[in-house]
């Protein structure tokens, strides 16, 4: 078996609801989540790296490569030695990496790449309308001022949309992201389940 992990990119603009459907996709068996925006929010604010992130983020803009990469390492380290991630049983559903062209090389050594689902929404206001919607609900200071949310957009086009283009076309499927939960996540799992058959013969037995 490969040493990196196999893995599923979970790809889409700020809004177009990766995580909700990461939680979801955590809790079906032989899927473990990682969302590096949760990673980043369980730091100390007051500790170095959480003051780091917070000048950035509270902005908008992406954390370097370097602080991000290195933290994500030690994250997914830390997250297989608890026993929370089996590699060898469970897809690796990444949410919010790589989020540059300098984050998809550097990952390339640790990740095997067998599935991207791109989220995609037609419809950018309505974006707007549910990263301000969840700022309220979750006291979310990044969302909370829309010149910050239209920076994250612009932020996602320039840095993140042109990730895509590094994978091999044939891995990406197109969801789309307007609907329940539910049929969001039927769509995505109508995608995955064949990949994670082909990939962990054993997810089905804990
Ligand atoms: P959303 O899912 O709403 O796009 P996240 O919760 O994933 O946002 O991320 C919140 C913030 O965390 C980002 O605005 C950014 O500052 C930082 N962040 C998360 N992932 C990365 C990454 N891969 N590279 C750099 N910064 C990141």
């Amino acid at each position: 078996m490969s040493e990196r992990y196999q893995a599923i990119l979970l790809f889409g603009a700020p809004g177009a609801g990766k995580g909700t459907q990461g939680l979801l996709l955590g809790n079906v068996p032989g899927f473990f989540h990682m969302s590096t925006g949760d990673m980043f929010r369980t730091l100390d604010r007051h500790s170095e790296i959480g003051q780091v992130f917070d000048s950035y983020s509270s902005r908008g803009e992406l954390v370097p490569d370097e602080v991000t990469v290195k933290m994500w390492r030690e994250y997914v380290h830390a997250q297989t030695i608890l026993g929370l991630y089996k590699p060898h049983r469970e897809l690796l559903c990444l949410d919010g990496i790589p989020r540059t062209i300098a984050q998809t090389h550097a990952l390339k050594e640790y990740i095997d790449v067998c599935g991207i689902i791109h989220l995609v929404a037609t419809n950018p206001e309505e974006m707007v309308t549910r990263l301000q919607k969840r700022a309220i609900e979750q006291k979310r200071v990044d969302d909370a001022k829309i010149d910050v949310i239209r920076n994250r957009l612009e932020v996602y086009e320039r840095e993140t949309r042109p990730v895509l283009d590094q994978y091999d076309s044939g891995l990406v499927h197109e969801v789309n992201a307007i609907g329940t939960p539910a049929e969001v996540l039927g769509e995505i799992l109508r995608i995955l389940a064949p990949i994670q058959a082909t990939v962990h013969t054993t997810a089905s037995s804990t």
